[in-house]
């Protein structure tokens, strides 16, 4: 017997037929002789709607009841999914966020996991009951519904396997793994059987969403053995004890497998980037920390940047990217402090991409980022931006370019399926 944590995505829970299909899977893992907690998202498209409501209610939204609005998609999924498996003859009962609890600090709309509680969930699995629990969802040590961030319930269901000791966390989604790029862009994408914490960690920040990046560091950190599979199978599908989709392994464990690594394991692009550029910055020590101390201390994540080349003698221009939900705030703070910073101009522009390739390969290997520039700059693709890791190159180019330049570096890499 094994302990086990499913976590369905949204697409997944998306209505009754598909939460009914979602409750034969949970049925038949436990009909294996295993303990099962079940992690849910929100019905698609359902967080986006109820974000909207926030937007218009109010552009400047109070991140703190926006946390109420949203996490309402996965208290609905979670108490649907229990009926349903209630329909089918199991014991199940939903645990909300606040139940658990799953505590959070108070970084609303972005909250960190704190600690579970799980001696109440291990109690109720161990006597047979299914616990259905929201993704997403968690509360603050001041007592209010918080919210993970965006994907958020990813890192749900990690961390409610790291509380529980489950020996597997299965990621429920609608491709049946984690691809060499994401499956809808290139057709051709490759399945991996195996792919490591670190590389799915860079996959997943530079914009793989097939697991939040932050549900990745968790695992690492933890030792959660996670699996990425489809929920989209029949009754007669390969049982999930058998891996029929990724699993996230350790680098020694890959090495165990004895497979032949390819130089790179996947690329992603990311269309949820700004540009940001400041002209004619004096060219002085103290102007860039100007910039981006405040956005720090707003907590903005600035991501590439680069300091172009002085056009005018002393001044200089700055260019930098932020995430896409964050670049009205942005521009706002650096309008307020255009004297102190001393620009001539804000710039902003959204409709950029990040592109990214991903290997552990390249710490051994030359070559890959120029690969990756040829082969961009063959199509005619202007490279607006670069920043490099150890096993990651990006680059920024029009974000109506990004389905072409995926699939030329899918090929570039000579990654495509036959
Ligand atoms: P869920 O609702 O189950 O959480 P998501 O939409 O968050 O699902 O993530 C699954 C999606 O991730 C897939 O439908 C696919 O389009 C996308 N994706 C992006 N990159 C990859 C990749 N490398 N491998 C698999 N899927 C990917
Ligand atoms: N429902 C949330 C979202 O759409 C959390 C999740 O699905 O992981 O972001
Ligand atoms: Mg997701």
């Amino acid at each position: 017997m094994a302990r086990i944590v499913m976590k369905f995505g949204g697409t997944s829970m998306a209505g009754t037929e598909r939460i009914r299909r979602v409750a034969r899977i949970v049925q038949r893992q436990q009909a294996a002789g295993h303990e099962v907690a079940v992690v849910v998202s929100a019905m698609a498209g359902e967080t986006d709607r109820l974000v909207n409501f926030c937007r218009e209610a109010n552009p400047l939204y109070d991140p703190a009841e926006y946390d109420v609005v949203v996490a309402s998609g996965e208290q609905v999924t979670s108490g649907l999914l229990a009926m349903h498996l209630q329909a089918l003859g199991c014991k199940a009962r939903s645990w909300l966020g606040w139940q658990l609890p799953i505590h959070t600090d108070d970084a609303h709309a972005k909250a960190r996991i704190e600690g579970i509680d799980s001696e109440a969930v291990l109690a109720s699995m161990a006597s047979g009951e299914i616990a259905v629990i929201p993704g997403f969802q968690g509360l603050s040590d001041k007592g209010r519904v918080t919210t993970l961030g965006r994907g958020g319930s990813d890192t749900s269901a990690v961390a409610v396997a790291a509380a529980v000791k489950a020996d597997r966390c299965d990621i429920y989604t609608d491709v049946d793994g984690v691809y060499t790029t994401d499956p809808r862009i290139v057709a051709k994408a490759r399945k991996l059987k195996n792919v490591t914490y670190e590389e799915m960690l860079e996959l997943a920040s530079v914009g793989s969403k097939v697991l939040q990046t932050r549900s990745v560091s968790l695992a690492m950190k933890e030792g959660v053995r996670v699996q990425v599979l489809s929920s989209f199978i029949d009754d007669d599908a390969p049982a999930a004890d058998t891996i029929p989709g990724t699993m996230i392994v350790s680098d020694e464990e890959l090495e165990g497998l004895d497979m032949e690594r390819q130089l790179i394991t996947g690329i992603a692009a990311d269309k949820n980037e700004a540009k940001i550029t400041l002209t004619r910055i004096s060219d002085r020590p103290g102007a860039v920390a100007a910039i981006f101390g405040p956005l720090a201390a707003a907590n903005i994540n600035v991501d590439m940047i680069i300091q172009n080349i002085a056009k005018d003698k002393g001044e200089t221009d700055v260019t930098f990217t932020v995430p896409l939900a964050d670049l009205a705030r942005a521009q706002a703070l650096l309008e307020e402090r255009k004297d102190t910073i001393g620009y001539y101009r804000l710039l902003a522009n959204s409709k950029v991409a990040k592109i990214s390739v991903v290997g552990v390969g390249m710490r051994s290997h030359a070559g890959v980022a120029a690969t990756m520039f040829r082969a961009l700059a063959d199509r005619g693709i202007n490279i607006q931006a670069i920043t490099t890791s150890e096993i990651k190159v990006s680059v920024l180019i029009d974000e109506d370019e990004t389905e072409l330049a995926v699939r030329v570096l899918h090929t570039a890499y000579e990654m495509d399926a036959e």
